[in-house]
């Protein structure tokens, strides 16, 4: 990478959050990142116990409650307003420093799977499962999802040596990752000049060695703090991103081992316009599942929210009847891999197609850069789609997780007390602000994308595109429009 792409994906403005007083200097410490997957262990320890233990009524138990009312609203403001901050305490991500510590890490995950397909497998599969299971409503499920995540995440942060579990297998963490190229902050270094005559890159490499070496580097300039080199050091970024290179949040898990490791003191976490990754042509790769990914997660969206909408069974009942099948997964299997999968991949086709036939670039343009120009546009739509489908069930059963928690301890649970909003004129103006407003963005993005593109021609370039969105949104507005479960409420529990 040139000095001058070095400084075009590097925010502007440089204002680092590890700037700011006691919570940078906790967060940058050695023991930083523990101080939010600690209480998040133990939080995910209660929703264990609860599960398996206490009652199996979805609105009373911490097991269903918190992860599908309250983790889901929150995690997707928290992505917009600040950052990936749930990767960042993830807890099921301990075991990768205790695999490591273990010595037990050894092969690179294979090839023919250091990609996204994986993770649009695993999230497809997540979605299936979470209505076929009716996760939501079985506490004694919910918790085995938890605890084989431990188990897995354990099991691949331990054969494989590097972040294999976050970076190519799990469904929440690329949730996140896709979402975080909204947020408004991102890992970048202060100067560039200090990296190019580093010489362990040790926010990639690591400051971990089998032999203990106490190191000191000295660049001048650079302003640099001892480094233990050593098995006590910090690990280097385990998603394998190096830091002078990063153009984008998508693998980020803002885990700041980078900058623990960083014997410079070069690496921050700055603020940046929100989504600015998504205006800037060369920040994610050309490829195929990136694109995907990101298209299917905005569909997702959709067909999640509309299994739990009355006309999905209907739906299902002549599906059932037509093709005269009786199991439930398979209807379900039809129903969602069709909306989710088949549609839209045929219309991003058709829409790539159409694209280049209307401006007449198909001898300049493949049809997997057209795509990969116009998939960050999908990034706000598919935001605000689960917006104002999280959101719905966050501000029904807002204050809820009180009463569950006093029941769990042992007390009386205040349900009159304690419960949610109930106006639902102020939910639909928020969802359609959600929807709206994710619109909006996106067709921004799509226009930049168009007149990068095909420049003159770039109304015909936008169209199918454009109609894309609109489509998307369309749906969102006819889906959040009728009645809903209030799943994770006791008044439909
Ligand atoms: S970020 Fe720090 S460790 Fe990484 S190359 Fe730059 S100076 Fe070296
Ligand atoms: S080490 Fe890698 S994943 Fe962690 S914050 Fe730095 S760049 Fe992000």
């Amino acid at each position: 990478m040139t000095s001058r792409d070095q400084s075009l994906y590097r925010p502007r403005g440089l204002v680092d959050v590890l700037q700011v007083p006691f919570i940078g200097r906790i967060l940058k410490s050695r023991w930083g990142r523990l101080t939010l997957q600690v209480p998040l262990l133990v939080i995910a320890v209660l929703l264990i116990i609860d599960g398996f233990t206490g009652p199996q009524l979805a609105a009373r138990n911490l097991a269903t409650v918190a992860p599908w009312v309250h983790y889901r609203g929150l995690v997707v403001l928290v992505l917009l307003l600040a950052g990936n901050l749930f990767c960042m305490g993830c807890p099921f991500t301990l075991p990768r420093t205790l695999a490591k510590r273990l010595s037990l890490r050894g092969r690179r995950f294979p090839k023919a799977l250091r990609n996204k397909w994986v993770a649009i497998a695993g999230l497809f599969i997540l979605f299936l499962l979470y209505e076929w299971l009716d996760l939501w409503a079985s506490p004694l499920l919910t918790a085995w999802v938890i605890v084989g995540y431990f188990a897995a995440s354990f099991v691949l942060e331990a054969v494989f040596t590097e972040s294999a579990f976050c970076k190519y297998v799990c469904p929440l963490g690329t949730f996140n990752f896709v979402y975080s190229t909204t947020s408004p902050t991102q890992i970048s270094v202060k100067n560039p000049a200090v990296c190019q005559s580093c010489v362990g890159k040790e926010c990639i490499n690591g400051s971990y060695a089998t032999q203990p070496v106490i190191r000191v580097d000295e660049i001048a300039g650079g302003g640099t703090k001892e480094v233990r080199h050593g098995p006590e050091g910090t690990l280097g970024c385990g998603t394998l991103l190096f830091a002078p290179q990063i153009r984008s949040n998508l693998e980020c898990t803002m885990c700041l081992d980078c900058v623990r490791a960083c014997p410079h003191d070069n690496v921050g976490l700055m603020l940046r316009q929100p989504g600015r990754e998504l205006r800037q042509p060369g920040a994610w790769p050309q490829r195929w599942d990136v694109s995907f990914l990101i298209i299917l997660l905005a569909a997702m969206g959709l067909t999640n929210a509309f299994g739990m909408v009355p006309p999905v069974y209907e739906l299902q009942q002549s599906i059932a009847a037509g093709l005269n099948l009786n199991s439930e997964l398979i209807i379900l299997l039809i129903v969602f891999g069709v909306a989710s999968l088949l549609i839209p991949v045929a219309v991003t086709l058709l829409a790539g197609a159409l694209s280049r036939l209307l401006t007449n670039t198909s001898g300049k343009y493949s049809l997997r850069e057209v795509v990969a120009a116009f998939a960050p546009s999908f990034v706000p739509i598919g935001l605000g789609i689960w917006i104002a489908h999280y959101t719905f069930h966050l501000l029904i059963g807002l204050w809820t997780i009180i009463p569950v928690f006093q029941e769990f301890i042992g007390m009386t649970g205040e349900w009159a007390r304690f419960g949610g909003v109930s106006d639902a004129e102020i939910i639909g103006v928020i969802q359609l602000v959600g929807v709206v407003g994710g619109l909006l963005w996106s067709l921004m993005l799509a226009q930049r994308a168009a007149f990068r593109l095909f420049r003159r021609e770039a109304a015909f370039g936008l169209l199918p595109w454009a109609l894309f969105l609109l489509a998307l949104a369309a749906l969102a507005v006819w889906i959040f429009g009728l009645p809903m479960e209030m799943r994770g409420s006791l008044l439909f529990s």
